[in-house]
């Protein structure tokens, strides 16, 4: 049976990804994508449990789908991803209506599930609790996609997370990690090439562990495919073999014909290695670009975290890194108000984010995560208006960096990627450099239609801290995947 779906996604690139694939599924099974969920027979709700009060938020859009479902008691409500996985028999139990609930490692069984309802016409709840080794459907890269941007696109390398770190749910949902095969993910990407993508993004929780376990199961005879499959030629031809993989993959993408751009996230700082930077700095389509998550500047504060490095570590690292890539653009990730923290803590995080030199930062004020190691520390919990102070003097550091990077590329003729009409002034274009910086841009008169994908050079005139903004000065190629869509009349 077909009919028209919606798929709203709540929460991060991952799960933007896994919902293309349930996207892909129902397009596959004859399904139509819509809009608006009143024309929809079916609704995917994709939770995240990382945002703050996503409960809430799935609660709030449930309470609206069920006087939707009294009026039209043929739509199917289906609750996927992390908040799903989590809190699988509360959702069943507090939200009867709901047809289907299934976790982070059954995407591929999405259609199959509403079958099993269509045909029983009973709620299904299924949750597998692992990924398991061998089992290819889990990544969702091997299913079936609806791209929301034609020109890029998105490649799980890796589920699961095998750290622990004091805040974060991820280790609970997600599992274990788990690496797709080398083989696998260069294929995915042949395929996304061939269809038009220039861009890709490699995800995992931290790609540049991607590959232990695979080696490991290399290494101790338990693999079932074979070791170029599994790990890619570069490591079966050295010997003895100890590289990890991350660089090998960056290389082996990086070079697909097609591909002009490539990109990753999120690294852990603890797993930066030399192979890795030597690969970016290697491999041309490679982006200039890192997202290295600090989280915290203070060692104390790191240590209760579970976060594996000091900030020395860390800083190391970093310039290790940008030794190895010429005009390195850096971002983080910063929390601040972790149980415990206290006034020295957070001035030694104001230190190290000034010396980091950050080109942006994700700033956020801890706020507990059921389930995980930091959410019992109730005695240690910081005062919210102290919370709230300290990341408005975090964030005034990182935008004095943020306009000083910006500032500095006033004068250069940049490559853009470009991504559509801004905005706030839908006159002008907006794009994204190589360093992932964002920029608004104008095309002068004559220019002609410049569409979303295509790749163009842009003079930087003008800095904020949030973005630069230029001309547009020579259009470099058109989008190569099919739309015959213009952005704007030049
Ligand atoms: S590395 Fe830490 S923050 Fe990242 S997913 Fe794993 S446990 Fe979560």
């Amino acid at each position: 049976m077909a009919g028209k779906y919606v798929v709203r996604t709540f929460g991060c690139q991952m799960n933007e990804h896994d919902s293309e694939r349930i996207a892909g599924l129902l397009e596959a099974d004859g399904y139509e994508q819509v809009d608006d969920e009143e024309l929809a027979d079916v609704v995917v709700l994709n939770t995240c449990c990382i945002r703050e009060n996503a409960d809430n938020r799935l609660y709030g859009t449930l309470g609206h789908l069920k006087s939707l479902k009294d009026r039209n008691p043929g739509l199917d409500i289906v609750v996927a991803g992390c908040l799903a996985q989590k809190d699988r028999d509360e959702i069943a139990r507090r939200a009867p209506h709901v047809d289907v609930v299934m976790g982070t490692h059954n995407v591929h069984r999405a259609t199959e599930l509403l079958a099993e309802h269509h045909e029983h016409g009973n709620q299904v709840v299924e949750i597998l609790e692992a990924a398991t080794a061998e089992d290819h459907e889990m990544f969702p890269s091997a299913l079936p996609v609806v791209r929301e941007l034609g020109w890029a696109g998105w490649v799980t390398i890796q589920v699961g997370c095998d750290n622990s770190c004091a805040f974060c749910i991820v280790p609970a949902v997600r599992g274990p990690e788990f690496s797709r095969p080398f083989a696998e993910i260069v294929a995915e990407v042949e395929r996304a090439a061939a269809d038009g993508v220039t861009e890709v993004t490699l995800l995992g929780q931290n790609v540049n562990s991607y590959g232990r376990d695979l080696t490991l199961r290399l290494r101790s005879g338990e693999a079932t495919l074979d070791a170029v499959t599994l790990a890619g030629a570069a490591w079966v031809a050295e010997d003895p073999r100890v590289r990890p993989l991350f660089g090998d993959l960056l290389r082996a993408v990086g070079t697909v014909p097609g591909i002009r751009r490539v990109r990753w996230t999120s690294p852990h700082p603890k797993d930066l290695r030399p192979e890795t930077v030597a690969a970016m700095a290697e491999t041309e389509a490679v982006c200039e670009h890192i997202h290295l998550p600090l989280q915290s500047g203070s060692d104390a504060v790191l240590a209760a975290m579970h976060r594996g490095y000091t900030a020395e570590r860390y800083l190391e690292r970093l310039a290790m890194a940008r030794s190895a890539v010429d005009d390195l653009a850096v971002t983080t990730d910063l929390i601040v108000g972790f149980p415990g923290e206290t006034d020295a803590d957070h001035e030694r995080t104001l230190e190290v984010v000034a010396e980091a030199g950050f080109d942006s930062a994700f700033t956020f004020v801890y706020s507990p995560r059921p389930g995980t190691e930091a959410a019992e520390m109730v005695d240690q919990f910081v005062d919210h208006a102290v919370s709230v102070a300290r990341i408005e003097s975090l964030r005034a550091v990182v935008e004095r960096s943020s306009r000083m990077a910006n500032e500095a590329r006033i004068g250069r003729t940049e490559e853009v990627l470009v991504v559509g009409p801004s905005r706030k002034d839908p006159d002008r274009l907006t794009g994204r450099t190589r360093q992932n910086r964002l920029v608004h841009f104008s095309a002068p008169a004559g220019t002609g239609a410049v569409r979303a994908g295509s790749y163009v050079m842009v003079e930087l005139t003008g800095a904020t801290t949030t973005h630069v903004s230029g001309e547009l000065r020579e259009v470099l190629s058109g989008p190569a995947h099919r739309t015959r869509i213009p952005v704007t009349a030049g």
